[in-house]
């Protein structure tokens, strides 16, 4: 589902951490643009998705996530060891006369099943979660949640992402940090906004975050939010990396306060409505161009 021409189809919302307002930026997108054009918001973040705070959501339907899990027949395994040495996550291991599986660290690949020579692989349906669909505030959204206890966010990103409708700006609201379930959102994304604060934690966070974009080919611009409350490192090294600075959303009180509430600032602060359309304008023209 890649991008048709100079059109953005789906725009992800990243950041190398949580807390530097990426959620807010991907909320306050997808209401400020559906005034004028077709949106569609995706919550990524599914270990902890928190879009629909800032929505008036109606849900109305619901998927189960699941994966698969190998067991294994004691009387046929010949304790080759060929199923622990294809395994790359190290899910399992050799115990005396024994194959243990780790499922924490099962990405439920099938390549155990399909290495082992005795058939003595079999493979369990597990649930992961779900993927939620409904309408907010005029337009489609669709939520990932991950089961509590659960470590295996990626199927959960996958089955989100295929809630993509091809006719709408899909906008991504990715999971924080760079492991796998940022890179499952970001794969495939026509580019992303990373958002970050102007802080020395947040440019460490930010080059990572970059670093992430680059490695899956996403081109990608910057949000700086709270702009003003930290030093000018993050725009001095987007300069020298030739990354652009989208947007500077400034550490304003009423976006604050209206955040404070609950409230997304898109619905009333024309300061970051402002910022976050120029933010996205920028992109299509620098980034996309
Ligand atoms: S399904 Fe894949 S990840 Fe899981 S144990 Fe088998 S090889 Fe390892
Ligand atoms: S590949 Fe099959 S036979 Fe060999 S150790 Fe693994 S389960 Fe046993």
């Amino acid at each position: 589902m890649r991008r048709r021409g100079p059109l953005l189809m789906i725009l992800a919302v990243a950041s190398g951490k949580g807390g530097t307002g990426k959620t807010t930026v991907a909320v306050g997108l997808a209401l400020a643009l559906s005034e004028t054009r077709p949106v569609q918001l995706l919550d990524a973040d599914v270990e902890a998705p928190n879009a629909h705070l800032f929505l008036d959501v109606t849900w109305t339907g619901e998927r189960r996530v699941v994966t698969w899990r190998p067991r294994i027949d004691p009387e046929a395994c010949d304790l080759c060891g060929l199923c622990v040495e294809a395994c790359e996550f190290g899910a399992l291991a050799r115990a005396g006369e024994k194959i243990l599986v780790f499922d924490e660290l099962c990405h439920g690949c099938g390549v155990c099943r399909r290495v082992c020579p005795r058939d003595a692989i079999t493979e369990i349906e597990v649930p992961l979660g779900k993927v939620q669909v409904g309408e907010a505030d005029g337009f489609p959204f669709a939520r990932g949640v991950l089961d509590v206890g659960e470590a295996t966010a990626t199927p959960v990103v996958h089955a989100l992402k295929r809630e993509i409708d091809p006719d709408r700006l899909a906008i991504l609201d990715c999971p924080p940090g760079t492991g796998c379930p940022t890179i499952a959102s970001l794969r495939g994304a026509d580019a992303a906004i990373l958002v970050t604060e102007p802080t020395p934690f947040g440019l460490h966070d930010l080059k990572a975050a970059v670093s992430v974009a680059r490695a899956v080919g996403v081109p990608a611009g910057v949000v700086v939010n709270r702009d003003g409350i930290g030093d000018d490192g993050v725009l001095r090294w987007c300069e020298e990396e030739g990354i652009p600075v989208l947007a500077r959303i400034p550490f304003d009180r009423e976006i604050a306060a209206l955040y404070a509430e609950g409230r997304n600032p898109a619905r009333e602060s024309a300061t970051f409505r402002e910022a976050v359309l120029a933010a996205l304008a920028g992109l299509e023209r620098e980034v996309l161009a």
